[in-house]
């Protein structure tokens, strides 16, 4: 037995399915997951001693490659004054001017530990504000497992084809609407009919949990416009596409101002911070200020801000996104010419430092055409790829993500095993 197959058998006595977070479990592609000792730069290795190329960079945090010298030093630097002191520190003004100066929509921002409160707590916020109790959130898009947004989520859930938690009472939700994202009919009827009611809209600007779909730039306007007409606020979730698609985030991309944002994952630099923030008079309905509820034990934790501030320090550099951009072209470049070549139907697309690759002749836009990819064959592909060294992520229904250190040789070996795993495919 692989030291991987002894960890799993092992983890799973003690934890839920062997591991902390669904989608590690390797349910949807069936197999082994593999359990990670330790990682460099674009690659990590498992309990084996294997060596991948690594694809989901711990989901979208680790944009500056794993264990970036100057991060780890931070680190080390922060953890020898202390873990965490319940009081506040100068690095968390540090911290929050740093995101309001980056992304101009944020006036005031709150820190948290993981992207699941930040959503939440927009959530709550949203609904004190405007006094209303109506959301509307979109079919395939993932906001973490608050119970409120469990409503036919991507993420996990898609993976197991539930479309929705069961321990979530319908009480909860009933008050989420779910429409089909990139639908601008469906929005303006939504808002015909309930408009008044509707305390706010939370999106992915840049979906990444069915998969990776980008929004048109009319129903991103449809929905800041309708926002703005009744009253109701918008909620871009930027936990993953912010700092991953551009410097500003999908915001910066599509030129429209969200009343809040929720952030996560690279403003961690792979440590639990993440954050929601936005209008000043907003932001103001939140204790202790206001009425609107939200706190944590180890919100802007020392240790964590230091990575994520020097994180945020490394990604400011020159030309940092239009490489980490064109990295990513050349790997869906690659893979899209290697496809054609081999007459197979797939295709990927990328942005910024984020991509998508699917089973299916042209990139989806929807939902549905989503879900339309041919799931076996991603099965097949990413388990030829994980035996070449090409670490994907586990699920036909999740981005990829490429890092500051996938350089060329890393994205070429990556492209020449996709060729040999495709061919593999057209054998079968
Ligand atoms: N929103 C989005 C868009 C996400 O991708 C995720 C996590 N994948 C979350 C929220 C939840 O973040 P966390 O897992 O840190 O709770």
């Amino acid at each position: 037995m692989s030291n991987n197959e002894t960890l799993f058998q092992r983890a799973q006595i003690t934890t839920p399915g062997g591991v902390n977070s669904p989608v590690r479990a390797f349910r949807s592609v069936g197999g082994t997951p593999r359990f990670i000792k330790k990682a460099q730069g674009a690659y990590f290795w498992d309990a084996d001693d294997k060596r991948y190329i690594d694809y989901i960079g711990s989901w979208g945090p680790a944009i500056l490659g794993h264990a970036h010298p100057e991060v780890i030093s931070a680190v080390q630097q922060a953890a020898s004054l202390g873990l965490s002191f319940g009081a506040p520190t100068e690095a968390e003004i540090l911290m929050a001017e740093e995101i309001c100066k980056l992304v101009p929509s944020i006036e005031q921002v709150r820190l948290v530990s993981s992207g699941t409160e930040a959503t939440m707590s927009a959530l709550r916020l949203a609904r004190g504000a405007t006094k209303r109790d109506k959301i509307i959130k979109f079919e395939g898009c993932y906001h973490g497992h608050a119970d409120s947004l469990l409503v036919k989520a991507g993420s996990g859930l898609l993976t197991f084809g539930n479309p929705t938690s069961s321990g979530v009472p319908n009480d909860f939700t009933k008050h989420t609407l779910v429409l089909d994202y990139n639908d601008c009919t469906q929005l303006e009827n939504a808002f015909k009919e309930l408009g008044d009611q509707i305390a706010c809209v939370i999106v992915e600007p840049v979906a990444g949990n069915m998969n990776l779909i980008k929004a048109s730039d009319a129903f991103l306007q449809t929905m800041r416009r309708l926002c703005t007409e009744y009253g109701s606020i918008l909620i871009f979730d930027e936990v993953m596409c912010g700092f991953r698609v551009a410097l500003g985030g999908a915001q910066s991309i599509y030129n429209i101002t969200p009343d809040l944002t929720a952030l996560g994952k690279v403003i961690g630099g792979g440590l639990p911070v993440a954050a929601f923030g936005g209008k000043a008079e907003i932001m103001a309905h939140l204790a202790p200020l206001g009425g609107v509820y939200q706190a944590g034990t180890l919100s802007g934790n020392p240790v964590a801000v230091a990575a994520g501030l020097t994180t945020l320090k490394l990604i400011q550099a020159p030309d940092f996104y239009t490489n980490l951009t064109n990295q990513t072209q050349k790997l869906v470049g690659g893979l899209n010419a290697v496809a054609k070549e081999l007459n197979i139907d797939f295709c990927a697309d990328a942005i910024g430092g984020m991509f998508g690759i699917y089973f299916c002749k042209d990139v989806p836009n929807s939902f549905k055409q989503v879900m339309q990819a041919d799931a076996n064959k991603f099965k097949q592909f990413f388990h030829e790829m994980l035996e070449l060294g090409i670490y994907l992520a586990p699920s036909a229904f999740e981005a990829g993500f490429v890092s500051a250190q996938h350089t060329n040789s890393v994205i070429e070996t990556t492209i020449s095993a996709a060729r040999i795993a495709l061919q593999k495919l057209t054998c079968k």
